[in-house]
């Protein structure tokens, strides 16, 4: 985007009134309870998947790790995470070579190499290669997260509150169900991963669902020596109240979230890729996967894998505003911005929304109180909804 950096890029709204710490939030949730689809499940990984060459995706992900790193200290360690560090296997000679760039790219505080015997003692497991070791990296349980970052004075959770319509009435928005009025407010935040595709308003915005299940696998006195989150195509956990997690599948046609014996055949082939011998402590060899418990839900991406973040405009009003940059998009139009005022979009987190989506959080608490961003102003723009309307117009499609 050659003039998204010049000072005529409109990326963000003039600020409501109001400024931060006075806000009263309505969280608007269709099931009985927080954390049931996505962010349900017992054990996701702090998993980061950097690139040596500082990419906003990567800048994004290495500050989310230490945002949500330091969150998780106000959390109960051993029951709703754990810091029991990441390792990520070299299971090919491609995947070594990234690691080793990623090795001379990033300090060895945050990640270094083992080597097969180094792995091995850190995992508490035989292994058949080393890999890449983050010592602050580890698990957590997802539901332990939201339902503390919900638990505010000034947030009330409204369950059983699915909002099938959003009207502008004045200068508020207002969150329907058939004809009862769910919810009106000034700025509205729409954070329900793909289904925000429901709203006209939304619609356009290119969310993807992804199918994915995780194996939960009860622990034996053997498998409690597994030590560190291990990961090579799919990840297994230490076990948390006596199971192991192991995920996970990834479905691009399936929308069907009713468990699937043959996505636990293929987390079980996942963990043989890990550690045969962990496969053995477990037992897993002699488990029929149509007896195995898990869960299945969506994960949530967009095209360019980055999480969609911030202030969102009227999309014909965008088009017809800019329509100039089909013709030259090297210029650098001054008309204002036909933002939906007080209308942001918090989604889109993929398989890393334990790491992005709480300083996506922050992000956004900046964009509407017009406070200093938590991210490089490049990152934040990378993570903007408007940039889709604005690369298609610049491609010149319709
Ligand atoms: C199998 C699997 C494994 C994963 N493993 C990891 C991992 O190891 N590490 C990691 O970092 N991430 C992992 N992820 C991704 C992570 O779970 C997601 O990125 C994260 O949970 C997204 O959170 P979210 O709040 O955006 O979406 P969700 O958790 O899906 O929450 C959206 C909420 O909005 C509600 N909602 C939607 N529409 C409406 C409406 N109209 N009205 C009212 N409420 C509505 C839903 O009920 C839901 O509660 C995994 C995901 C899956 C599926």
């Amino acid at each position: 985007m050659p003039w998204s950096s010049a000072a005529a890029w409109p990326v963000a709204p003039p600020p409501p009134a109001w400024r931060r710490g006075g806000w009263r939030v309505s969280l608007l949730e269709r099931h009985a309870a927080l954390a049931q689809e996505a962010s349900g499940n017992p054990q996701g990984v702090l998993y980061l998947k950097l690139s040596a060459h500082g990419t906003a995706l990567s800048q994004l992900i290495l500050s989310g790790f230490g945002y949500t790193r330091r969150l998780l200290e106000h959390l109960q360690r051993g029951l709703d995470w754990d810091g029991c560090g990441v390792l990520q296997l070299a299971f090919d000679a491609k995947e070594a070579t990234r690691q080793a760039q990623l090795a001379d790219a990033f300090a060895p505080q945050l990640l270094h190499l083992l080597d097969q015997q180094q792995a091995q003692r850190h995992a508490g497991i035989e292994l058949a290669q080393g890999g890449l070791f983050f010592p602050e990296g580890g698990w957590v349980h997802p539901p332990a997260l939201c339902h503390w970052q919900a638990a505010h004075p000034l947030i009330q959770v409204l369950p059983h509150h699915d909002a099938v319509d959003l009207k502008r009435v004045g200068n508020q928005w207002q969150a329907w169900h058939g004809d009862t009025l769910l919810a009106a407010a000034e700025v509205a935040v729409l954070a329900g991963a793909a289904e925000i595709k429901r709203f006209p308003l939304s619609a356009a915005l290119p969310l993807k669902r992804i199918r994915g299940q995780i194996t939960r696998l009860a622990h034996t006195p053997s498998s409690t020596t597994l030590a560190t989150v291990v990961c090579a195509e799919g990840y297994v956990a230490p076990a948390r109240l006596g199971e192991h997690t192991l995920g996970a599948s990834f479905d691009f046609t399936n929308d069907d979230l009713t468990p699937s014996a043959a996505e636990h055949a293929g987390n079980l082939e996942r963990l043989r890729e890990i550690s045969v011998d962990l496969v053995q402590r477990l037992g897993a060899e002699h488990l029929a996967p149509e007896q195995l418990e898990g869960r299945a839900a969506f994960r949530c991406t967009s095209p360019d894998y980055l999480p969609i973040v911030g202030p969102l405009a009227e999309r014909s009003a965008f088009d017809q505003a800019y329509a100039t940059l089909r013709k030259d998009a090297r210029q650098v139009p001054d008309t204002p911005c036909p933002w939906l005022p007080g209308l942001y979009i918090n989604s889109g987190h993929g398989s890393r929304g334990l790491v992005t989506a709480p300083l996506c959080g922050e992000l956004l608490a900046a964009w509407i109180n017009d406070e200093p961003l938590p991210l490089p102003a490049s990152v934040a723009e990378a993570c903007h909804p408007n940039r889709f309307a604005l690369r298609e117009l610049i491609r010149g499609k319709p």
